[in-house]
């Protein structure tokens, strides 16, 4: 019987695919197919990890003190009951007679076993889940150790849908290499950087499905929107060649795009618009330069720190974005420094900041920088070394006060006077801008203005911070609203403050690469958008379809209404009389 649910869509595209449950507690478990020929022996290894596995914990319960408590011990107990338990074990047996791995087959059998606990309405019994992981998990760790030689069959996770309870930047990453479907979790915001890697590689997802990983079994065949937030899982013949349409619509409307590549962002009444990329790693540049041959206005250099053992040192650091600038060949880089803290932070616990409450809120970004000048300064002197192979930019992130620019500048002097020493060479006129990601900085954007050579909008941290919802917690998701006034006036007070000091202004979190809002951000008065590539097409065939002139005249009127329904409402129209680009005519 198929089963529908809702979630919130973060990345646009359908996903269509078999379910992978990933079980943070278990170590990764290898899928792969068996022969016939091999089946005595892979029941063989299973049955030696099981016992190696209740000879580990029988010799633990000889090993404990006298007077450790009764429960203690009728828990190890229960334990070495359920290694043995034969229907844990002969549903193993099944499934690798039916040719799966006894690593796959352990996780299917886990899965049914603890499908059955959760429908059974005693709480005690439910809680025995638990047992079932660690006693599972017990016996993966022994097939681990046996170390099989067996062909893997490829990527176990290509073509399938990931679910999880959630997955961080640095999951996320990893995943991008194995070409999933698309990914499920039962947490998570739209602005989580989870979300932004997931619509910046184009992997259909979806995230606050709470308890996906109770309904979704191991190998269910699931369909996911990530446009409209919903999932079905074992969809009906009907359902399945539904969203196999849609699906090859959105490839098709992909493909079409393709013919505004490279052709100039010029709007109806000739005003040029400057479309720049977002990217996560040099390697980005190539996704981006077979999408439009542009410049970023974002590098986001914390996503080479996240999956390091240890941060990168000054030479690592340099060798990248090198490798940026040159990949850009003359288009302009923006570097942005390291944005760690909040949702990002670095796999080793001693680079992790301090345990703190409010980690949005704490020594996040310019602030952690500031507090380790010795580790910015190496970031610094490798981005200066880098702007000898092409034009870099610096950028700031989240910059509250004037003292923040301040300390900038005065170790960006330091940084270059200690190349001088060195006699290295950089660009003496690197310009530095900041983001403007904290209502405060709007407020200040005026005089900030005055002091740097270029600002960006983060929308993503400016609605976090300015509508107080966490941007990782999908429980407050439904505050998220671009079209607050408040944000709106932000929004509007950073143009405003770019334009009477002469000065760029773009925007480069997720609201520019949202359609919906591209015809509002232009009548603002936006001439700067920074997108990932995946969005990049969209939004040029909206901008190429749009008159300035008359939409500044409707957004103003926009910018006087309070309520969200009337400002949506109004969005909506200068939307409807959209045109885009006509994709079909040229080429
Ligand atoms: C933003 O806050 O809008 C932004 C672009 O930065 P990040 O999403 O990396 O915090
Ligand atoms: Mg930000």
């Amino acid at each position: 019987m198929s089963i529908m649910l809702n979630g919130i869509g973060v990345s646009r595209g359908i996903g269509i695919g078999d379910a992978y449950v990933l079980y943070r507690e278990q170590p990764e478990v290898q899928e792969y197919l068996i022969t016939e020929e091999d089946v005595d022996n892979e029941i063989q290894r299973y049955t030696r990890a099981k016992y190696a596995a209740l000879t580990e914990l029988s010799s633990i319960k000889k090993r404990i003190d006298s007077d450790t408590p009764d429960e203690i011990l009728a828990f190890i107990d229960t334990h070495l009951l359920m290694i043995d338990d034969p229907v844990l074990n002969t549903g193993v047996l099944n499934h690798i007679k039916k040719l799966r791995n006894a690593e796959w087959a352990l996780q299917i059998q886990c899965e049914r076993l603890i499908s059955v606990f959760d429908n059974m309405q005693d709480d005690y019994l439910k809680t025995r889940q638990d047992d079932i992981y660690h006693v599972v998990r017990s016996i993966q760790l022994c097939l681990g150790d046996e170390n099989p030689q067996h062909q893997h069959h490829g990527s176990g996770l290509r073509g399938k849908v990931i679910v999880a309870d959630d997955l961080t930047p640095a999951d996320t990453i990893l995943l991008k290499h194995q070409k999933i479907a698309g990914f499920i979790t039962e947490y998570g915001g739209p602005l989580s950087h989870t979300a932004i890697l997931a619509r910046s590689l184009g992997i259909p997802a979806l995230v606050g499905v709470h308890k996906a990983r109770q309904l979704i079994n191991a190998n269910d065949k699931v369909i996911l929107d990530g446009q409209r937030g919903m999932l079905i899982i074992a969809p009906d013949h009907k359902s399945l060649k539904h969203f196999k349409t849609l699906k090859r619509q959105h490839e098709q409307r992909k493909i079409d795009l393709k013919r505004l590549a490279n052709q100039p962002a010029i709007t109806r009444d000739n005003q040029h618009i400057t479309l720049h990329g977002n990217i996560d790693r040099p390697e980005d540049v190539k996704a981006l330069r077979k999408v439009e041959q542009t410049g970023v206005g974002l590098y986001r250099t914390e996503m080479m720190f996240i999956n390091a053992q240890t941060a990168p040192n000054e030479e690592e650091q340099y060798l990248e974005y090198r490798k940026a600038v040159k990949a850009l060949k003359g288009n302009p880089l923006t570097i942005r420094t390291l944005d760690l803290g909040g949702d990002k932070e670095m796999k080793d616990t001693q680079q992790h900041g301090p345990l703190v409450h409010n980690p949005a809120m704490g020594l996040r970004a310019i602030r952690r920088c500031l507090k380790h000048p010795e580790s910015f300064l190496l970031q610094l002197k490798a981005i200066l070394r880098a702007s000898a192979f092409g034009p870099i930019r610096i950028m700031i992130p989240m910059i509250t006060n004037h003292s923040e620019i301040d300390q900038v500048v005065l170790m960006i002097k330091q940084a270059k006077a200690e190349l001088d020493i060195k006699k290295q060479a950089y660009d003496d006129n690197i310009p530095l801008g900041a983001m403007i990601e904290v209502p405060a900085a709007a407020l200040s954007a005026e005089t900030f203005a005055e002091r740097l050579d270029f600002l960006s909008i983060g929308t993503n941290d400016l609605i976090q911070y300015t509508l107080a919802l966490d941007r990782i917690d999908d429980e407050v998701s439904y505050l998220y609203d671009p079209l607050h006034p408040s944000v709106l006036r932000l929004i509007d007070m950073t143009l405003q403050a770019g334009r009477n000091a002469g000065i760029p202004v773009s925007l480069c979190g997720e609201m520019a690469s949202d359609a919906t809002y591209t015809r509002l951000l232009l009548g603002l008065g936006l001439k700067y958008f920074s997108v990932p590539a995946t969005a990049l097409l969209e939004i040029k065939s909206i901008i190429m379809g749009a008159n300035i002139l008359s939409l500044e005249e409707e957004v103003r009127q926009i910018l006087k209404l309070h309520h969200h329904v009337d400002i949506s409402r109004a969005v909506d129209s200068i939307n409807r009389n959209k045109h885009t680009a006509p994709l079909k005519l040229h080429g």
